[in-house]
């Protein structure tokens, strides 16, 4: 009997110790969203499956897998800086630093080397620090349209109507933030937020991607792929020459292991963000989001693209000296609409 009683009282701490973890996790609002968003959703489809089919649809929501995706980015944090750490030992410590001091002409390529190395890892963790701290761009509590405003619309529209206001308006509402949308902002399930001109959420930052740090993210592919390409070019004599030497016993196999490894990792890399590096270069200078690229399809022409001085003006901002900085100059903070993100400029065929 007693024994049957610890049992169960061990199960309900248990239970309660789950149930306080799962309340952290996902706390009472967010699932009180998450719910009511399905529900929703439902509704908008109205009812066309059968009710076993309904049930299956709710508990197999994807859109929770994404919560997921934040713990996720937390070890993908790990990893890049296990990647820095691993390149700097083989290419500062391994490689070329012991030729920093030898007499041999070998040396000023050595000084050059770690100096540009030095320069680029400060300019790579700059931008990524940058992007994971920085706020992507959150839309203003109780935002309203403009195009509202002007028609006298916003203020007859009471919360009860918000929900459906798209249908009626036009106008874009979020039913998980309960606000309305400014153009070219969109959702993410995984921040459970709406960000402004949303490129993608990335996990290797564990943020999104939006107005105010798609500059930083830039950037940090650029120094990013300008890293790993020099610490691969670099590593390649060295690899040789440890290579020669390991035949002849007369240098350490860990030494070489490291080497050989941060080799071929910074290749990876270099080839993966070179990819990435085509891809944003292409969208920026054509003004249009990851997300956008579906949406523009099958238009004659995408209204937000100014010209490419322009769209690139519109990400890096209109001060050359800061291009290669994430940073902004005050006026670009407070005159930029792209930076603002409620609105955004248009092409002058495009306004009417
Ligand atoms: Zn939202
Ligand atoms: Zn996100």
């Amino acid at each position: 009997m007693i024994d049957r009683r610890l049992i169960l009282g061990g199960t309900r701490s248990i239970e309660k110790l789950a149930g306080r973890i799962w309340r952290r996790i996902f706390p009472a609002g967010r699932r009180r969203g998450r719910a009511r968003a399905s529900s929703l959703d439902l509704d908008k489809i109205g009812d066309p499956l059968p009710f076993g089919r309904m049930i299956c649809c709710r508990r197999a929501n994807l859109f929770r897998l994404c919560s997921c995706l934040r713990f996720l980015g937390y070890s993908m944090i790990l990893i890049v800086a296990t990647v820095v750490a691993l390149s700097y030992y083989a290419v500062v410590v391994v490689a070329w630093g012991p030729l920093l001091f030898s007499a041999r002409s070998s040396s000023s390529l050595a000084i050059f080397i770690v100096i540009i190395f030095h320069l680029l890892l400060i300019l790579m963790t700059w931008s990524y620090v940058t992007v994971v701290v920085k706020d992507p761009g959150s839309v203003p509590e109780n935002w309203r349209p403009v195009l509202d405003e002007e028609s006298g619309q916003a203020s007859e529209m009471d919360t009860a109507s918000d929900a459906n206001a798209e249908r009626t308006s036009g106008t874009r509402y979020c039913t998980r933030c309960r606000n309305y949308k400014p153009p070219r902002c969109h959702h993410c399930s995984v921040c459970q937020q709406c960000v402004l001109k949303m490129d993608h959420h990335c996990i290797w930052v564990v943020n999104c991607v939006g107005a105010r740090n798609y500059k930083s993210f830039c950037l940090f592919l650029m120094y990013a792929f300008l890293e790993t390409c020099l610490d691969t070019v670099v590593l390649v004599p060295r690899f040789i020459k440890f290579f020669q030497e390991a035949q002849s016993h007369s240098t350490s196999p860990s030494n070489l292991a490291v080497v050989f490894l941060a080799f071929v990792l910074n290749l990876a890399f270099a080839l993966s963000l070179l990819c990435f590096l085509i891809m944003h270069t292409s969208l920026l200078l054509s003004n249009t989001t990851t997300i956008e690229v579906y949406e523009k399809r099958g238009l004659p022409r995408w209204k937000y693209d100014l010209g490419k001085r322009k769209n690139f003006e519109q990400v890096f901002g209109t001060n050359r000296a800061l291009w290669l900085f994430p940073l902004y100059t005050s006026d670009d903070q407070q005159s930029l609409s792209s930076l603002q993100a409620l609105e955004f400029p248009t092409r002058p065929d495009d306004d009417g």
